[in-house]
Formats: structure tokens, C-alpha cells, sequence
């Protein structure tokens, strides 16, 4: 089995036209990439009176946010309850980000409907259910910090987790009302229309290969053409290569493979997530698990690079998913495919700035459907002077490298058989 293609391209509708940018452009602010981040900060941009031109490589959601599960999560990584937020980042800016966090489903689902995009969706609360007793109680015991950061979660003790995962194995944890799941290519193309609607120009097949500062701003080139721009956000995620190599140096990028079935009888449709509410629980290599609109189970992961990679994979996670899934028929793997999550050591994304009218917002790690939306929002403030630098969610920093970022390919090596091991020894316990 080799990679072929997200399902999510089967599925979504087309996306909008956005020719090439061929020739001179002006504008008050390029935004380079478009993924949730660049579009979000663009639409959000045009709607503040910015004129916007935002460049992409290949199309709208051609990266992170056209490949993904579609988990629109409105709470940080698991690793990461308000303390430890708070340890990291102190206040305000902790109290800040688990704010925009919690209301961060809020911004996916208003969009959608403010803007009438055609994205399947369903919104009954994402699962985040304990892999242990250890874990359950670590979930327990966040509740009331969680809800004081105006997070919707609720704590389901595991046989209300089980009646509402249909999976007998997973512990107890939390409901978060506000979550839910959306097809991420339609709403990479909803976003992107929206944004052509508020007067942004899209220019699709069309990578940016060099900035350069000017007297009055910045100047982006492409292969047939060029942007003259006062201000210049990156928002490139995992796919920036060399064009700011301090944006690249900051993140590990992870390779994540997704595999979803073939369509499964409707039976089990009634039995399993009956509700279409996604399923991610506390294991350091996560089992997720989400129904798609066409009736298949999708889930994933990492996977060890080596010869037949994307083979072993497909078996891998399907396995898994038999694992924790009772009463499955024989599975095929209809699609495979992969995409790039751009992670930072803390799992904290970053709002950076690489010079004067260049910033550069990267690192959502596993949440960016629900965090980069509101993030490219909140950005969008900051460009358009409307939120000061003090008063951002996020400390505006310079960019800070991660050691060894070049190394980081072997990082899969070593912590996938650590946290595998791991994750088997605390679920038996
Ligand atoms: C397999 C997988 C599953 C995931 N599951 C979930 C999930 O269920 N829920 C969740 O919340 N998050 C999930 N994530 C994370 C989420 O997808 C990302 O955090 C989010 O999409 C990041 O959005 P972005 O706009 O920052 O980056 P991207 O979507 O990666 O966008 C970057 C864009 O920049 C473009 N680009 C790069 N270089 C240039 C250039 N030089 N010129 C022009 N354009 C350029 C690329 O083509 C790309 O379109 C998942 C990620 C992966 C890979």
C-alpha cells in the first residue's frame, strides 16, 4: 500500500479559482501560506480594512489543514493542563491562550455558518478518555481549572465513556461540548472563499522564493512576479524549507500517517461513536479514531521511516483500531496518506518576529483546526493594530531554534518505541 492521496480531496468540494500571481502586486500585508493560519489571519485581515494578498505554493489546504483528522479540539495537548501552561508561558499570556483555547471550537463553527461553507461537520463534544486509571484521575483533577479557563469539559466516569465511545478498553475522561469534527479540506476551501469574499487575493501555484527589505515594507518574490508589502506574515507551518530558515529551525516537523477505511455498515455506525463526537485519548502516541461523512472510520499515527513504510502503517493502524475496536468486519485501507505537524518542545505554538513588518506564527502542533483559526484571528489584530504587541495572546518573541532542529528525523526513532512501550505498561497498570 502506498500513500494515495487524503481522502479528504475525495470528498471535500472543489476549492475556489485563485489564479497565479503574474506580474507586480501591492498590498498592506502578505500572508505567505495558506492554511488555517494564513487564511484566518488574512480573512480576518481583509475584514479589519487591510488589503491582503496571500500567496500560496500549491492550493488552499494544500498542507497540514487539507491532510488532518479534522478534530476541531478546543483544549491543548493532554501534556498541557493550565499549570503547566502557566509554567511555561506565566501570566497573563497563560490566562490568554487557555482563553483563546477555550473558545477556540467557537471560532471553527461560528466561521463556518457566519460565511455559509459547505463542510460536513458534526459538533457534539470532542472525547479525550484516560488510556489508564492514572490518566483518568490526571483528567479528573484538571476539571476545575479547565471550566475557570471557560473550557466546556465535563468528566464522564468510563462507563459513560464506554456508552458513548462503544469502546469497551478506554477509561474515563473529558467531554469538551464545544468540540466536534469537520471535513478540514472544505474548510480549508470555505475559509479560503470567505477570504476571496472580504477582498483578499489568493494566488494559488504560487511559492514564495525570496524576501527582501525595502524603505517602505517588504518585497516577495515568486517564480512570475512579486508583492510589495508593508507588513509580511509566514504562516508556512512545516512546509517554510529555506525561505526564512529561522521559522524552519523552530519546529520538529513529524511526519503523520492517516488511514481510513472502507464504508462500514450503518450497525456500526449505531454502536460505535454513535454520536460522530472524535475520540482522542491520553496516550503519548494517541489512538484517535473519528467517523468520516461517508460512513468510514479514520485513525493514525507515526510510524518508524524505513522501507515499506506506508505499508506498515496502513496494517499498523488498522490493527490498532481492531484492537480497540470490538466487532469489526475485515478492513481494507481505502486511503493513506500522510502530512506534516509542525511541533515545538512545549507543544505551545509561537507568534515571532524574524524583523521590522515581518512576523511569522508556526507551531499548533496536533490542534491546529480549532487553535490556528483563532490564532490567525487574533494575529490579524496584531497586524492591524488593533491588539498591541503587550496585549497579544502570545509572548512576541525572536525566533528560538530547537537544538539539533536538523537532527530532529531521528526523533521518531527513538521516541516512538520509548512512548509505545510506555503507553502499553501504564494501560496494563
Ligand atoms: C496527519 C495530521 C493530523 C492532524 N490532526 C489534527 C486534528 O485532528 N485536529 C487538530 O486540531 N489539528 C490536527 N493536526 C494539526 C493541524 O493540521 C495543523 O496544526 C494546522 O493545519 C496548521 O495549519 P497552518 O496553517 O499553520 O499550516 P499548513 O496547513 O501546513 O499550511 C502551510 C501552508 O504554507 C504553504 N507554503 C509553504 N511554503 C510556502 C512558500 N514558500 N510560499 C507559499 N506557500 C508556502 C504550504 O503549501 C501550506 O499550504 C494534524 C496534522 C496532521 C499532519
Amino acid at each position: 500500500m502506498r500513500d494515495n492521496g487524503s481522502l479528504w480531496e475525495r470528498l471535500a468540494p472543489p476549492g475556489p479559482d485563485c489564479p497565479p500571481l503574474d506580474g507586480a502586486a501591492k498590498a498592506d500585508l502578505a500572508v505567505i501560506g495558506g492554511g488555517f493560519l494564513g487564511l484566518s489571519a488574512a480573512l480576518h485581515a481583509a475584514e479589519a480594512g487591510m488589503e491582503v494578498v496571500l500567496l500560496e505554493a500549491e492550493g488552499p489546504g494544500f498542507g497540514a489543514s487539507g491532510r488532518n483528522t479534522g478534530f476541531v479540539v478546543p483544549s491543548l495537548k493532554s501534556a498541557l493542563g493550565p499549570a503547566e501552561t502557566e509554567a511555561l508561558l506565566g501570566q497573563p499570556h497563560a490566562g490568554r491562550l487557555l482563553r483563546l483555547v477555550a473558545g477556540s471550537g467557537d471560532a471553527v463553527f461560528g466561521l463556518i455558518e457566519r460565511h455559509g461553507m459547505d463542510v460536513a461537520r458534526a459538533r457534539n463534544g470532542w472525547l479525550q478518555p484516560g488510556h489508564s486509571a492514572a490518566a483518568e484521575a490526571m483528567l479528573r483533577s484538571r476539571l476545575p481549572k479547565l471550566r475557570a479557563a471557560g473550557v466546556a469539559a465535563e468528566f464522564l466516569a468510563r462507563d459513560e465513556m464506554r456508552t458513548l465511545t462503544g469502546l469497551p478498553s478506554l477509561h474515563g475522561g473529558l467531554r469538551v461540548a464545544s468540540g466536534g469534527q469537520i471535513n478540514p479540506l472544505a474548510y480549508a476551501r470555505g475559509l479560503a472563499r470567505a477570504a476571496l469574499a472580504a477582498g483578499v487575493r489568493i494566488h494559488a501555484g504560487s511559492r514564495a522564493t525570496g524576501l527582501a527589505e525595502t524603505a517602505t515594507g517588504w518585497r516577495v518574490a515568486t517564480a512570475a512576479g512579486e508583492v510589495a508589502a508593508r507588513q509580511v506574515l509566514l504562516a508556512t507551518n512545516a512546509m517554510g524549507g529555506p525561505l526564512w530558515p529561522a521559522m524552519r529551525d523552530g519546529i520538529v516537523p513529524v511526519t503523520v500517517f492517516q488511514v481510513a477505511t472502507q464504508p462500514l455498515p450503518g450497525a456500526l455506525r449505531q454502536r460505535i461513536l454513535p454520536a460522530m463526537a472524535p475520540v482522542a485519548d491520553t496516550r503519548r502516541h494517541t489512538f484517535a479514531l473519528r467517523w468520516t461523512e461517508d460512513g468510514r472510520l479514520v485513525t493514525g499515527g507515526m510510524a518508524l521511516p524505513g522501507p515499506g513504510r506506508a505499508a506498515r502503517a496502513a496494517r499498523g493502524f488498522l490493527a490498532r483500531m481492531r484492537a480497540f475496536v470490538p466487532g469489526l468486519p475485515e478492513l481494507e485501507a481505502e486511503a493513506l496518506w500522510t502530512g506534516t505537524i509542525a511541533a515545538t518542545l512545549d507543544a505551545l505554538p509561537r507568534m515571532v518576529r524574524l524583523a521590522p513588518g515581518l512576523h511569522g506564527a508556526i507551531g499548533c502542533n496536533g490542534r491546529g483546526v480549532a487553535l490556528a483559526t483563532a490564532l490567525g484571528r487574533e494575529t490579524a489584530g496584531l497586524l492591524a493594530g488593533r491588539i498591541a504587541e503587550q496585549d497579544f495572546v502570545l509572548p512576541v518573541t525572536a525566533p528560538r531554534p530547537v537544538p539539533m532542529a536538523r537532527l530532529s528525523g531521528l526523533g521518531p526513532h527513538l521516541w516512538l518505541p520509548w512512548s509505545s512501550l510506555r503507553d502499553r505498561l501504564e494501560a496494563r497498570g
